[in-house]
């Protein structure tokens, strides 16, 4: 018997106990101090919960398991529901400092209403037989110029006709106007940017004109409008080390304010940082490993953070709230299988990384409909068993081989490369915070 080669084994931050998790059998136990030296020394003294638990195994048996839960993995993914975006225009009411997507030089014109059949069209034939919705998404796609609401309820129609549930990503400024239309539409949940309380926010969000006016205020508004709408808030805030400080302030407004007790309320948090161009100060931004570092001492700090968001930390969260694993993660990148990008222009991406991105079409659905398979195939078969770095990597079942367009962006344009998260520090931090560690 051998070590398995999925096993993740690391002592628990601010802890003397040891964690011991193999997500391929779906087992994790807390060690204390003197059993994990056992388990490192090779010298324990009663192999058989080891054995039992997979993460001593017999290197054969435990391929096998391997490519069965690949298959079970890859059948699964032919099951999920398909998340389409589509992207009505990429203009926007706001200059937030950090989009990316002021660098694309997208043709201005309308969405017309042919494009919008030609889409659905598409999608109705591309995807016959399987779940999908779709998230509009832009630009901001919640403008209220007659022409862009007009062009928005049409395509809202559509979806309503085809049976198809919308989510909408939006900054939130229109909201409030917006928000009693929407509800008259099958709207899984709205997306809104809030990034700190007002000041923090209003610097890093504000208006296209007016920039001194601030939009803090009006998107509460919106947010307000659409809980009493019975709309779903997923709320996204996006961090950096300015504004990661107002992170107990918006746990305490979202729970004054009710948010956080509504049904479906969601929060996430997206760190700020570089996909497609530089940053002018890259000094503020945090690594993926430094976000979490930080998030776990003003957890520890303001404990009414986990009521507002609770992180993820691999799989951490998950375990604490479920008893369980999750299944083993074979890839974590949707693109082109169960997620796929179209804009107003008939252009088709993989994803909302790539959208928008000049060279990175996979093809068009209008006028015509084409598609380059060889580039789809690429993207299709990128999992950890495609990638060469992932094929050995210790933590491959809880990473999945990261994002591939950060992949693809960072090693010349090859997809097939891995985009590494720090699984290991992750869960040290997470177990700390969610277990009970020292029991
Ligand atoms: S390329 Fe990145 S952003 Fe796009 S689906 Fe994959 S993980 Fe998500
Ligand atoms: S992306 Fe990096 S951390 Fe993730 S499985 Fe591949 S090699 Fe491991």
């Amino acid at each position: 018997m051998q070590k398995s080669k999925y096993t993740i084994f690391s002592q628990i931050r601010d802890s003397e106990n040891w964690f011991i998790i193999n997500p391929l059998t779906l087992q994790a136990d807390i060690l204390e101090p003197e059993l994990a030296k056992q388990f490192v020394d090779g010298t324990l003294e009663d192999e058989t919960p080891f054995i039992e638990k997979g993460y001593l195994v017999d290197p054969k048996d435990e391929e096998k398991l391997f490519r069965q839960k690949y298959l079970d993995f890859i059948d699964n993914r032919d099951k999920d529901e398909i998340q389409i975006f589509f992207v009505p225009w990429y203009s926007c009411n706001f200059n937030c400092f950090y989009c990316f997507q002021d660098e694309y030089d997208a043709p201005k014109k309308p969405l017309t209403q042919e494009v919008t059949d030609a889409f659905y069209a598409h999608i109705t034939k591309a995807f016959a037989g399987k779940k999908k919705y779709i998230t509009y998404f832009g630009g901001e796609p919640l403008l209220n110029s007659p022409a862009a609401k007009e062009a928005t309820l049409y395509f809202f129609d559509q979806a309503k006709a085809h049976g198809l549930t919308l989510s909408i990503v939006t900054n939130g400024y229109t909201l409030k106007e917006w928000a009693p239309i929407l509800a008259t539409y099958p709207i899984r949940e709205v997306q809104v940017t809030v990034d700190g309380m007002a000041t923090e926010h209003n610097k890093r969000r504000p208006l296209k004109v007016r920039p001194e006016e601030g939009t803090f205020d009006t998107i509460i508004e919106g947010i307000d409008a659409a809980i009493a709408a019975g709309l779903t808030i997923n709320l996204r805030m996006v961090v950096d080390k300015d504004n990661i400080n107002d992170l107990p302030k918006m746990a305490d407004m979202a729970i004054a304010k009710g948010w956080t007790k509504k049904f479906g309320f969601k929060t996430q948090l997206g760190r700020n940082y570089e996909l497609h161009h530089c940053q002018s100060d890259r000094s503020r931004l945090f690594d993926r490993v430094s976000m979490y570092e930080d998030l776990y001492k003003k957890v520890q700090e303001f404990p009414q953070i986990l009521e507002f968001h609770k992180p993820a930390y691999s799989i951490a969260k998950f375990i604490s709230e479920n008893g369980t694993l999750p299944d083993p993660l074979f890839d974590s990148c949707p693109a082109a299988k169960n997620e796929w990008a179209f804009d107003y222009s008939g252009a088709i991406y993989t994803c909302t990384a790539t959208v928008g991105k000049k060279g990175e079409e996979l093809g068009t659905f209008w006028p015509t409909v084409t598609l380059d398979q060889n580039q789809v195939d690429l993207w299709e078969e990128r999992d950890v068993t495609s990638i060469p770095a992932c094929k050995e990597c210790p933590v491959q079942l809880a990473c999945g081989g990261g994002c591939g367009s950060v992949a693809k962006n960072s090693h010349n344009g090859d997809v097939l490369t891995p985009d590494c998260r720090p699984i290991k520090e992750l869960l040290e931090m997470g177990l700390k915070l969610y277990c009970d560690t020292d029991a």
